[in-house]
């Protein structure tokens, strides 16, 4: 098995075709949102596993503070992934998504994840 790319610096998911490119743990299970050689969790082997796009918000809140280039507001969630990890993202055009609440990733946004809600 090839071993997965070295991590980069930035602590972001990265993103093939809108699903987060992780891994899943051969042993326990466990699923990141990045590509590890070992499992977080118990350093099992992983095999990489792409993510998404879709997922459920966990938690949200509004930023009304400028960050870096970011202009306010715009808001967080914690997004539970389909049968994935759970990630930070940003909702796109700052649309307030309750817990609950499904979206989809349609991209990222100076690196953060970016995801839209979706019509239920
Ligand atoms: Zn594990």
């Amino acid at each position: 098995m090839a071993s997965a790319p070295p991590i980069p610096a930035d602590p972001r998911p990265h993103l093939v075709d809108c699903c987060i490119d992780g891994s899943a743990c051969t042993a326990c299970g466990h699923v990141a949102a990045r590509r590890h050689d070992r499992c977080e969790r118990c350093l099992g082997s992983t095999t990489p596993k792409s993510f998404g796009p879709s997922g459920t918000v966990w938690s949200s809140t509004t930023v009304h503070l400028r960050i870096g280039d970011i202009a306010p507001p715009f808001v967080l969630a914690y997004v539970d992934i389909d049968c994935g990890p759970r990630v930070l993202a940003r909702i796109v055009d700052a649309i307030e998504v309750p817990a609950g609440g499904v979206v989809r990733i349609v991209g990222n946004d100076h690196g953060d994840l970016l995801v839209e809600a979706v019509a239920s």
